[in-house]
């Protein structure tokens, strides 16, 4: 933290930022010689006895120092005397050693509230020391009120800057949160199915390859579900692809309604679906298929604008567990042959990989 003192001598006033805690030191032991000479503590003195502490014009100290070497009594004359040959006219003095202090006060204030703000304050810093630099060379007091005014008037540029700053950095702030919200939407629709509004494939294809990724390392099972609509090419024909889009977006939600946790549903191609289970052995996800076989083959199709039932809609459901060591497409590839098995044994029902190779055997 630094002060301003106002320091005057021949032939030029000056003005000196010191350091508080100097500062304190000589008002401090200027204060107790005065108390010492028994001379009253007037802003004159006080000016007279700070800056012959201070040190900064050695002819003040000289002459106080034959002053009091005199021991004479240090009459108001005396100090006037010195006060006048050292700060000017007193009516000027006065008014800059108000003018001063104002500039102490407020300097002090801008100087705290730098550091507080801590940034975009790096110009406004320098055009202070500027002028700060300005005062040490200042004549009159008329130079000195200019000064202020100047600094005045960039202390009111700071104050707007912050005051724009501020709404800039709310504008910007809502700004980066519209373009995050729409990043999100971006990245969220990325990974949907437009029509069903659950994963696509490419979200399933992370998913497994994440679900992978924790079997090889924890040696838990992981199965997949591969479903598909039967005779859904007859359900659109007689009804129209319209309310065949409706009973997808159906089956879809029933799915994500039978799942849990991290389950996810997807939907894999035209009428086919996907489900990924980690940690689920295959008995319980053949448990699982049978049981969203099951709930969509419950629902009733009605259309709603005409009240006409259009029937139950099925599901043939192949089941495959993972094996360490292959990908994704050798997992996919069984739970497909079993889904056809499950086709071909009739329809509405679920196959599980173990029985496809018994099948095969046999
Ligand atoms: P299967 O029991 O053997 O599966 O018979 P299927 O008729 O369901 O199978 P197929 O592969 O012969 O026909 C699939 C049909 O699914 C063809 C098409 O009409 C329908 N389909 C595929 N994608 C969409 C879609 O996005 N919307 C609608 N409405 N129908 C679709
Ligand atoms: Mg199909
Ligand atoms: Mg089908």
């Amino acid at each position: 933290m630094w002060v301003l003192v106002l320091e005057e001598g021949p032939p030029k006033m000056m003005y000196f930022i010191e350091d508080l805690e100097l500062a304190r030191t000589y008002g401090g032991n200027a204060m107790v010689q005065m108390g010492d000479l028994q001379v009253p503590a007037t802003p004159n003195n006080y000016a007279i006895w700070y800056v012959y502490h201070s040190g900064h014009t050695p002819d003040l100290k000289r002459d106080v120092d034959t002053l009091i070497e005199s021991k004479e009594t240090i009459t108001p004359e005396r100090t006037n005397e010195i006060f006048d040959r050292y700060f000017g006219n007193a009516a000027e003095g006065q008014a800059l050693r108000d003018t001063g202090q104002g500039l102490e006060a407020a300097i002090s204030k801008l100087i705290g509230f730098l550091s507080e703000a801590g940034t975009g304050t790096e110009e406004y810093g320098n055009a202070l020391e500027q002028y700060s630099t300005q005062l040490v060379d200042t004549a009159s007091a008329e130079e000195a009120r200019a000064i202020v005014t100047a600094i005045l008037g960039e202390t009111k540029n700071m104050a707007e800057r912050q005051i724009n700053l501020r709404a800039e950095l709310a504008a910007s702030t809502q700004e980066i949160e519209m373009l995050r919200e729409g990043i999100r939407d971006a990245q969220r629709e990325a990974m949907t199915d437009a029509l069903t509004g659950i994963a696509n494939r490419k979200a399933l294809s992370e998913r497994l390859t994440e679900s992978i990724e924790e079997v090889e390392e924890t040696g838990v099972p992981m199965c997949v579900l591969m479903l598909d609509i039967d005779f859904f090419k007859r359900f659109n024909d007689s009804y129209g692809h319209l309310l065949g889009d409706q009973v997808l977006r159906l089956v879809a939600r029933t799915l994500t309604e039978c799942i849990k946790g991290r389950d996810l549903a997807a939907r894999y191609g035209g009428e086919e679906f996907l489900i990924v289970l980690p940690a689920t052995s295959i008995e319980n996800a053949i448990k699982l298929a049978n049981h969203i076989r099951e709930t969509v083959a419950g629902k009733r199709i009605i259309n709603r604008t005409t009240g006409e039932s259009l029937g139950q809609i099925t599901l043939s459901i192949g089941t495959s567990r993972y094996r360490l060591g292959e990908d994704s497409e050798a997992l996919i590839k069984r739970a497909d042959e079993a889904l056809y098995a499950a086709k071909r044994s009739g329809r509405n029902c679920v196959l599980s990989e173990n029985e496809l190779s018994a099948s095969a055997v046999a």
